[in-house]
């Protein structure tokens, strides 16, 4: 990887813990054809204290915020494996509790039940963390990207389930609700003042990014850097399988049951992608997308699918739904504003596919796509897959 991914953000924030761990990191697993001469092993074993570390991979698959979790990580033994992969998913659960919007019991739906009572609520330091964030990303995208959208949101889910089409009263009313200036952060006392009754915070764009940062930063206090997190397509990445250049990600087109189109080798940062092709409804003959423009409180309608590479979850997860509202122009503008992205877009206009990349895109490293003879990349739905 070139620019798009210098050691920064939490994986440099961990790299004093991890210095240890990563000198001991050169022997490569079954398979995986590292081959080590003894002249070699002999210096690393007279420079270090104790021999390295073998390092196998693990992989593990759960539920978490309603969504499909893997977890690969490379550790010395199952026991390590286990006791970091759970503690990871525990904190994913966590966040769930705080964040879902779901469950009325969450921190996020309590903090909603008092909007327009005036009183500031005091809330966690993660809900907070994640509210100061899609704060600033709503500033910057002027409007684009903004949690307040929910009352609107909450009308097109019930548009998919029923497949009628939203009265324009109710989108209107909806409308009136939303918008991030009625978001009253206090960073002192950690509160939160939402102003008009009726106001709904929709986490759907954001708290899996967040989570997957947490996640990655949970496996680092339990000394594992070789690690990917994949929480419903939103992918964090610590450092590459052990003698591998990257992490395989195969990233789909428009059509999610087709084959990659692009092959990226991947580490230290998060990719995902927001798109239409699961989340939608055909309502008179016109397709509905589940990201909502908050100015008209439409959703949007081409078909259209943005993956992010950033150096964190959140910024992949946040930017991902910004420049599908933003469009090409304005959106990859931020992409390339944004330290670290990359971006690319295809968006289907009445039959015809246009496609679009932010200038780090061409930057990041590929690899060889795989041929019929090999595996091919998993996918989950229409977000970008893994090939470790
Ligand atoms: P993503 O799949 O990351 O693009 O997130 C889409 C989800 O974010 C939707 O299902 C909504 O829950 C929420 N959402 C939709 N439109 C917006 C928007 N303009 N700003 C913030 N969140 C949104
Ligand atoms: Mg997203």
């Amino acid at each position: 990887m070139k620019s798009v991914l210098p050691a920064q953000g939490d994986v440099g924030r961990m790299a004093p813990l991890l210095v240890g761990l990563l000198t001991g990191l050169l022997v490569g697993i079954g398979g995986l054809g590292s081959v080590e001469t003894p002249v070699a092993r002999t210096a690393r074993l007279q420079g270090a204290e104790r021999p390295p570390e073998k390092l196998q991979r693990f992989e593990y698959a759960a539920e978490a915020m309603a969504e499909p979790l893997k977890i690969i990580l490379y550790a010395p033994d199952e026991a390590a494996a286990e006791r970091a992969a759970q503690a990871a998913l525990d904190r994913i659960h966590q966040l769930n509790d705080i964040l879902s919007d779901y469950d009325p019991e969450s921190e996020l739906r309590r903090l909603c039940d008092q909007a327009g009572t005036g009183e500031p609520v005091r809330v966690s330091e993660d809900l907070f963390r994640v509210l100061a964030a899609a704060q600033r990303w709503a500033e910057q995208t002027d409007g684009a990207f903004d949690m307040t959208v929910g009352p609107v949101v909450r009308l097109w889910r019930r548009a998919r389930r029923t497949h009628q089409m939203p009265a324009p009263a109710a989108i209107e009313q909806a409308r009136q609700l939303v918008g991030y200036q009625n978001v009253l952060l206090d960073p002192d006392r950690q509160t939160v003042l939402l102003k008009k009754a009726g106001m709904r915070l929709d986490p759907g764009g954001i708290g899996a990014g967040y989570a997957i940062d947490e996640a990655l930063r949970v496996l680092h206090k339990h000394g594992l850097s070789r690690v990917l997190i994949d929480l419903g397509g939103d992918i964090r990445l610590g450092d590459p399988p052990p003698d591998q250049p990257g992490w395989r990600i195969g990233v789909p087109g428009l059509d999610p049951k087709a084959p990659p189109k692009e092959f990226l080798l991947l580490s230290r940062c998060a990719i995902g992608t927001s798109g239409d092709a699961w989340q939608f409804v055909e309502l008179g003959g016109r397709r509905y997308s589940h990201i909502i423009d908050p100015k008209t409180g439409m959703p949007l309608t081409d078909r259209c699918s943005v993956t992010v590479v950033a150096l964190d979850g959140l910024t992949a997860d946040v930017l991902g739904t910004a420049v599908s509202v933003l469009g090409p122009e304005k959106g990859m503008k931020l992409v390339d504003q944004t330290p670290g992205a990359a971006a690319w877009m295809i968006r289907g206009v009445e039959d015809r596919l246009h496609s679009f990349a932010s200038g780090r895109w061409k930057d990041l490293v590929r690899y060889k796509p795989p041929t019929a003879a090999d595996a091919g990349p998993k996918r989950s739905g229409a977000k970008s897959g893994t090939q470790p």
